[in-house]
């Protein structure tokens, strides 16, 4: 089946407690994809970058099988930059620097081929955007997943709230889930959250996991302990690629079917974070995130006498 990201194509300068890199590749499209690309084979991209971005980047998602025809380069334009510094626990970060540049006034245009899509993944990216992408497609996809951040409740929270009504699936960290609903509680916020429009949430909570909400059930994933984070960043995008990745390769969107996706996804974060920006994402085999995800197994599986 095939599968539609939009969302940022980035340049990223990240600081953590082992060290500071200047401007990298990021974004969240970038991730997405990536993480996406060892599960489906109709990988295709829409979004937006500047003159200044490197075509070998263009070149590397393309050689993991990205139909890159729905990025556009604005020549005279510079890419979208965001800075960020993580904490000692590496779980929680402060935003330093978001320069939207190009992606702000971007029009998207999905190329014919593009139509049809059957699962689309809303990335991190203006909200007005994301609506736009749905509006454009000719037929609705089985399956429309949406991802956000704290800046978009602050800035945009009317789009925002517009484009929620239009998705299946919303992924969002705890503390986003919790700004967003105005509930402490997970539990709350999920009920409060899914009455905005999504049926299905994922509340992301870094090393501690995630939770899966729909009406009333709830399935919880581990995050496998790792000896060492280098860079969190993109964990989040990552696992959302390699879940929604994993749907669309089994076509299968039951609660059951996103129990595993979610753990396909948890071992792909669990490979993004083990080197800097999108350096571990791009030299994976199947065997490895085979053998990762049987470690998930063994990790939360029990027997009761
Ligand atoms: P994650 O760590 O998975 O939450 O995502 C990190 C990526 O999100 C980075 O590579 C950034 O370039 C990208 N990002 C950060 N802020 C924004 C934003 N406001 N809109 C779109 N992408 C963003």
């Amino acid at each position: 089946m095939s599968l539609l990201t939009v969302g940022s194509v980035a340049f990223d300068a990240l600081e953590t407690p082992f060290g500071k890199t200047d401007k990298i590749i990021g974004g969240a499209a970038t991730y997405i994809t990536l993480a996406a690309s060892y599960f489906t084979q109709q990988n295709n991209l829409v979004a937006v970058v500047g003159g200044d971005f490197p075509q070998e980047m263009i070149g590397l998602l393309e050689e993991h099988g990205v139909d890159t025809k729905g990025l556009e380069i604005v020549q005279d334009g510079k890419t979208f930059f965001w800075s960020g510094k993580y904490h000692e626990d590496m779980n929680t970060r402060d935003t330093l620097i978001t320069e939207l540049n190009v992606m702000e006034h971007f029009d998207p245009i999905i190329p014919d081929s593009y139509q049809g899509t059957e699962f689309l993944m809303l990335g991190n990216t203006v909200p007005a955007t994301q609506k736009l992408v749905i509006e454009r497609l000719a037929k609705r996809p089985k399956l429309i997943m949406l991802d956000t951040m704290n800046l978009w409740m602050n800035i945009a929270l009317d789009d925002l709230k517009a484009v929620l009504k239009l998705v299946d699936l919303l992924t969002i960290n705890d503390e986003e889930a919790r700004l967003l609903s105005g509930e402490y509680s997970l539990r709350k916020a999920a009920k409060k959250i899914m009455a905005m429009g999504p049926k299905t949430l994922i509340i992301k909570k870094g090393e501690h996991g995630a939770l899966l909400f729909q009406e009333d059930r709830i399935f919880f994933a581990p995050a496998l302990p790792l000896e060492e984070v280098f860079d969190p960043t993109g964990a989040g995008d990552s696992f959302a690629g390699g879940f929604i990745g994993y749907l669309a390769a089994t076509d299968d969107i039951s609660f059951d079917n996103m129990k595993r996706a979610i753990i396909y996804g948890s071992a792909m974060a669990s490979f993004c974070v083990e080197k800097f920006g999108t350096e571990r994402l791009v030299n994976l085999s199947k065997e490895e995130i085979n053998a990762r995800v049987q470690e998930f197994v063994k990790l939360a599986s029990f027997d009761i006498q």
